[in-house]
């Protein structure tokens, strides 16, 4: 089983199925010239099959979808199937920027996908086309209610919280959770793959986020599927709850249970870190066993992130 060097049982892998995305967020170095792979560069979704049945057999149960924007690849829907009739999978989720819900929510949910985390760091139209490149916030939030009617749920909704950007929602953000039963979690911003924009001053750590949460009602304790890191609550009488994730003030590492797959193939043992195994060169040029390069992985997993040790754009990590 994929066990590493400081005991963590590693039963969730991450998996970019491109770097492409429409959106073109603030936060995030898709703004300005980019440097897209080709598809030779990309995991074709036989060798995509192949890596998540030879995790699955090393115990792996949990598998998320991410981009750049993952509804983007063509014919997606066929990779959610078969992953989905893998057994052992327990989990099949995929993370999205909601754009294109509308028109592949049902054929997702008819391919056996269980759950979507949608990115919504605004209520807002103007600041929305503002944060995103220009794209329209309705069309973003009737693909989320088209979700909720099909039933994925929890329906999670990943807000990074930006000092002067969008700390000003956190409250109406929060309130969807009176009204609709998503989970509404904010994320601390990251200094991963924006060019330089990170600054710490623009960071609101996540204990000021909850203290102005729990101004309008007191939390409980909740808690939550997906083997994520968040800390999750409920605010009396709501239906949805509310989640915490703070990688920056209080890292989760000690009970990480997860690697990550880059649209190019790399086998990436922490989000802060560069170390990276070529899977294709194991593919393709049959380097070794998959086996093998898991556990390399796991030789290289560092035991708490380091903040400053990664140059990767995160639309080609996938978060
Ligand atoms: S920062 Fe790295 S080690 Fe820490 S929880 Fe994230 S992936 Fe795991």
């Amino acid at each position: 089983m994929l066990i590493d060097r400081f005991g963590r049982s590693i039963e969730y892998l991450r998996i970019s199925v491109t770097d492409r995305c429409n959106f073109r967020c603030i936060y995030c170095e898709s703004r300005g010239p980019l440097q897209r792979l080709s598809a030779r560069d990309i995991l074709t979704y036989e060798e995509i099959l192949e890596i998540v049945e030879t995790a699955v057999g090393l115990g792996v149960k949990r598998v998320r979808i991410t981009g750049g924007e993952p509804l983007f690849r063509r014919n997606i829907e066929d990779l959610i199937e078969k992953l989905s009739s893998i057994e052992g999978l327990c989990d099949l989720s995929l993370t999205t920027n909601g754009y294109l819900l509308l028109e592949k929510a049902e054929v997702l949910k008819k391919s056996g996908l269980k759950r979507l985390n949608v990115s919504l760091d605004t209520m807002d139209p103007k600041k929305f086309a503002k944060l995103t490149g220009g794209f329209d916030f309705k069309k973003v939030w009737d693909g989320l209610l088209l979700a909720e009617k099909l039933g994925f749920t929890p329906l999670k909704i990943n807000v990074v919280v930006i000092k002067g950007v969008n700390d000003d929602e956190i409250l109406d953000l929060a309130k969807l959770t009176l009204e609709h039963p998503w989970e509404i979690r904010f994320i601390e911003y990251m200094p991963i793959g924006n060019s330089g924009r990170w600054k710490r001053e623009d960071v609101i750590w996540i204990e000021e986020v909850k203290g102005t949460v729990e101004k309008l009602y007191p939390l409980r304790p909740s808690s939550s599927i997906g083997g994520g890191p968040a800390k999750v609550f409920q605010w009396m009488g709501a239906i949805g709850k509310i989640g915490f994730i703070s990688p920056l003030s209080e890292h989760f590492c000690s009970s990480c249970n997860r690697l990550r797959i880059t649209a190019d193939g790399k086998l990436r043992a922490c989000l802060f870190s560069d170390q990276e195994i070529d899977l294709k060169a194991y593919l393709r040029e049959k380097k070794g066993s998959l086996e093998e390069a898991f556990s390399l992985a796991l030789k290289v997993k560092p035991e708490v992130r380091n903040l400053q040790a990664t140059r990767r754009a995160m639309r080609a990590i996938g978060g």
